[in-house]
């Protein structure tokens, strides 16, 4: 009898083991063959709103219907996602008055200025310039760099990233780990929230991860912003200046600059008038158009209300200003690579069993200025936050072959840390923490809006280690990389020069992980400790 039920048990388990399931995997070939198609100068560097808009969410749509993926209303591959472009003159100089003295400084090369206002004109009027820190009011830890000032009439001079940066104590702002009160949106957010006229960020390379040429040319020419959001009462000019002058500003008003940082970085820092005013100008022309995400999904066979959502970016930065020649800014990396990688991974997913769980390609736009596309998606789901069981993101493949380790920004978040190390395992790869997380990547791409809707989130490449050639090869791989080319004209697809396999290798390892996600019954959790939750009662519980 005994025998008889354990052989029952047997027979029963052999019968009821899953098969091995035939999944395609991803293609390399289809890979570089998005690739150089959509960052071809054809292209034109997929600004949103203009023509190669129009080709590049063309190209994507007819790829996701020859995969034939599910779409969310008949036909429909498109989102409308309403931009407002200001393109804003700056007067040539920005005048700072210190009554005996004046100072004047160049526009590009010492400072940029916006605004997001929806206005013909827009100026700073001798407004009191007033040094206000890091820009940040943190209410939990009563740090607060605005402490007794009404900025009415007045300009706050505020520094990049935060106090925790360059110091020794890694639970002071979380130490050299950006927190978003290091990033520029914050100190955009706060000067509103103060009702300041005007807010200035010093830059300075290190904080900041990347050098003032790519603050010029991001900050120069037309700028988007989501359109119908009412602006009127936000502080209306907005900018940079470069870190020499500041020096020289502070130095003009008497003050110690490295001093005044120094104090600056201690809690019970008070702001600091800087005895001048500033005077600058703005002359806008405006236009409202719509631009594309562009999306389809594959329905789950037993869960089709729980979505796995990957992201990327169609966008980058279109025609600009000419360096060496060249005006077209292709944007390969950044981000042609991620989208060939999705639309590989898509292919796949179309041509392997059904999941269990539904997954959704989003192509979302305007990532460059300022994660607008994913925003207006977060702002307006078409599939629910609260059944989304994670969002993976890809921001620039990596282009330099095959790497051991699996590199996660923003570690320490979710499970989903837990999940990207299995698979990376499997892969024979391994995981770490990102190597410059002062430069607050996981602010900087659409991940950073699923996380602040409390969706956890993923967002890993390799890049550091090198599978045949070591860390020192990856190491100056990269960083030759975000020197010559980050934002530049100069990044392009060279055959030869990058190497597919690398690519191959992390759009596989994020369709491996979709796919698990998609088959379990897992909703990964936010750690207790993180700054982001799940909102309400959802499906999960
Ligand atoms: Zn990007």
């Amino acid at each position: 009898m005994k025998i008889t039920l354990s052989l029952f048990i047997i027979l029963l388990c052999i019968s009821c083991k899953p098969q091995p399931e035939l999944h395609t995997p991803v293609s390399g070939d289809d890979i570089k063959k998005h690739m150089e198609e959509i960052s071809s100068d054809k292209y034109m560097g997929r600004m949103p709103c203009s023509e190669g808009e129009k080709l590049t969410i063309e190209y994507i749509k007819q790829e996701l219907e020859s995969y034939g993926l599910d779409t969310y209303k008949e036909g429909e591959y498109f989102q409308e996602v309403p931009l407002l472009t200001i393109d804003g003159k700056m007067s040539q100089e920005m005048s700072i008055d210190f009554g005996t003295k004046e100072m004047k400084l160049q526009k590009g090369k010492d400072f940029v200025i916006h605004t997001q206002r929806k206005v013909d004109n827009i100026s700073l009027d001798a407004s009191e310039l007033v040094f206000c820190g890091y820009g940040i009011v943190d209410e939990k830890s009563g740090w607060n760099d605005y402490a007794g000032l009404d900025m009415k009439g007045k300009t706050a001079v505020v520094l990049v990233n935060d106090p925790g940066y360059g110091g020794d104590d890694q639970d002071f702002f979380r130490g050299d780990i950006m927190t978003y009160f290091g990033r520029w949106t914050y100190k955009y957010e706060e000067a509103d929230r103060q009702g300041a006229d005007g807010l200035i960020i010093i830059h300075e390379t290190s904080s900041a991860g990347y050098p003032w040429f790519v603050v010029q040319s991001s900050w120069t020419g037309p700028q988007q912003g989501l359109s119908g959001i009412d602006r009127s009462q936000d502080c209306g000019i907005k900018g940079w200046i470069s870190l020499m002058k500041a020096k020289e500003l502070f130095e003009t008003a008497g003050l110690d600059f490295t001093a005044e940082i120094k104090k600056a970085r201690k809690p019970g820092f008070k702001p600091v008038p800087l005895n001048s005013k500033v005077s600058v100008n703005l002359e806008n022309s405006y236009e409202e158009c719509l631009s594309q995400n562009v999306l389809a999904y594959v329905k789950g066979s037993t869960y089709p209300d729980e979505y796995i959502v990957y992201t990327t970016h169609w966008d980058h930065i279109g025609v600009g200003k000419v360096v060496e020649g060249d005006s077209i800014y292709n944007g390969a990396l950044d981000n042609a690579s991620g989208t060939s990688a999705l639309l590989s991974i898509a292919k796949s997913f179309s041509q392997s069993p059904r999941p269990e769980r539904s997954i959704v390609f989003l192509f979302v736009t305007a990532e460059e200025q300022g994660l607008l596309g994913s925003e207006y998606y977060t702002r307006n789901p078409i599939f629910p936050l609260e059944n989304t069981v994670c969002n993976l993101n890809l921001d620039g493949v990596n282009p330099a072959g095959k790497m051991n380790d699996f590199t996660i920004t923003g570690i320490g978040h979710s499970e989903m840390d837990e999940i990207a190390d299995e698979a990376a395992k499997e892969q024979g790869r391994y995981t770490m923490a990102e190597q410059q997380p002062e430069k607050g990547s996981f602010f900087r791409s659409d991940q950073f809006n699923f996380a602040k809707s409390g969706v956890p989130v993923l967002y890993a490449e390799g890049g550091y280690d090198h599978a045949e050639k070591g860390k020192e090869y990856a190491r100056e791989f990269k960083d030759n990389y975000v020197a010559k080319n980050y934002h530049a004209p100069s990044d392009e697809y060279v055959e030869g020069e990058w190497d597919i396999d690398g690519m191959v290798q992390d759009a596989q390892i994020y369709y491996n992980i979709g796919n698990k996600l998609a088959n379990n019954r897992q909703w990964p959790k936010w750690y207790p400790d993180s700054e982001f939750k799940r909102p309400g009662k959802k499906l999960q519980d």
